[in-house]
């Protein structure tokens, strides 16, 4: 289902433990005439790695051809030595992948899924495989509940099975894609403590729409819309480039309108039921503005909406 039938990789074949995946000048244009990756590159280093983009942005497009199920009109991927577009099964060893779409689940439980996905990955030996499956579901946290069908399981659960089948066969690269929407804030902390644990040996990248997972998790980002990197960096180095450069301002509902003609609005939200302005521009105190630390959904909006603070060099 996830991931080649192949045996896996004497550790012999494997990267060494400080890589890097590169992604070079890739575009694709799907035979509807959408782009949705129009030259996109980016150097991803190991540590969690937030994929940040609105719906449509191009996301799942470039989750999917680096996870060699989808082929791109042109460009490079390499996870070090791995030509990963040229030698898919070489990189479907090595990695594990969520999906954005996890698909019907059958009426099995998350144990005997697990244990099939584990022989499909290539752990032919029944006993470690028992060892690997009981380590996974005790890690994130499903072993009291092995038994039960995954098609009964809450959003959190389903999710955190998504993470213990990309986790067989200790892959160096993760992909999770959008793995919090529609998860409640209890369910979705568990999830954002069990990401942060897989640890910093490896590479994950998170893509998402929300800015708060990257927040929470993610030491380098890219922000990408209508298949374009607008920013690749660390988190910090946005904010900073912000900084300075956003104000706030609570209005009447009346005057949204004006406000959005006359000043460089990045986002409005409703405060206690009146709209909430953040803007980012110069000097604005004299028109009413406070001036507000940016936040990282100041840099995505500004970013996205071209207002942000002069591109920065485009690698992470
Ligand atoms: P995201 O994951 O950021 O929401 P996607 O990669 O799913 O973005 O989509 C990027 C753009 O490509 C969107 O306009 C989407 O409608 C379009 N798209 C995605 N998959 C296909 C496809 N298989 N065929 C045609 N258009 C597609």
């Amino acid at each position: 289902m996830f991931g080649a039938k192949t045996a896996r990789p004497a550790p012999a074949t494997r990267p060494s433990l400080r890589m890097e995946l590169t992604i070079k000048n890739l575009s694709k244009t799907y035979p509807n005439g959408v782009k949705a990756l129009d030259n996109v590159s980016l150097t991803i280093p190991q540590g969690m790695f937030g994929l940040l983009g609105p719906n449509g942005a191009g996301k799942s497009s470039l989750m999917r051809t680096i996870a060699t199920l989808q082929a791109p009109d042109s460009g490079s991927i390499h996870l070090d030595a791995i030509d990963a577009l040229h030698d898919k099964l070489a990189l479907r060893r090595v990695l594990g992948y969520l999906p954005q779409e996890f698909g019907v689940y059958p009426k099995v439980s998350a144990e005997e899924l697990l244990d099939h996905m584990a022989v499909v990955k290539g752990i032919v030996n029944r006993s470690e495989r028992r060892e690997t499956v009981k380590a996974l579901l005790e890690q994130t946290n499903l072993y009291e509940v092995r038994k039960r069908s995954i098609s009964q399981f809450s959003g959190g659960m389903k999710q955190r099975f998504g993470i213990a089948q990309a986790l067989i066969g200790q892959p160096l690269l993760i992909i999770v894609d959008e793995p919090t929407a529609g998860l409640d804030p209890g369910e979705r902390n568990r999830f954002y403590n069990l990401l942060s644990e897989i640890g910093e040996n490896i590479i994950v990248i998170l893509s998402t729409h929300i800015v708060d997972d990257v927040r929470e998790l993610c030491r380098h980002m890219a922000i990408i819309n209508e298949g374009r990197v607008l920013y690749a960096g660390q988190p910090q180095a946005a904010l900073h480039a912000l900084r300075g450069r956003i104000w706030e301002r609570t209005i009447d509902k009346a005057e949204l309108a004006d406000y959005q003609r006359q000043y460089p609005v990045i986002s409005t939200k409703l405060l206690a039921g009146q709209p909430l302005l953040h803007v980012c521009g110069e000097g604005l105190a004299a028109a009413g503005f406070q001036a507000v630390e940016p936040s990282l959904e100041d840099v995505f909006f500004a970013t996205i909406q071209g207002k942000a603070a002069p591109a920065r060099p485009l690698h992470a």
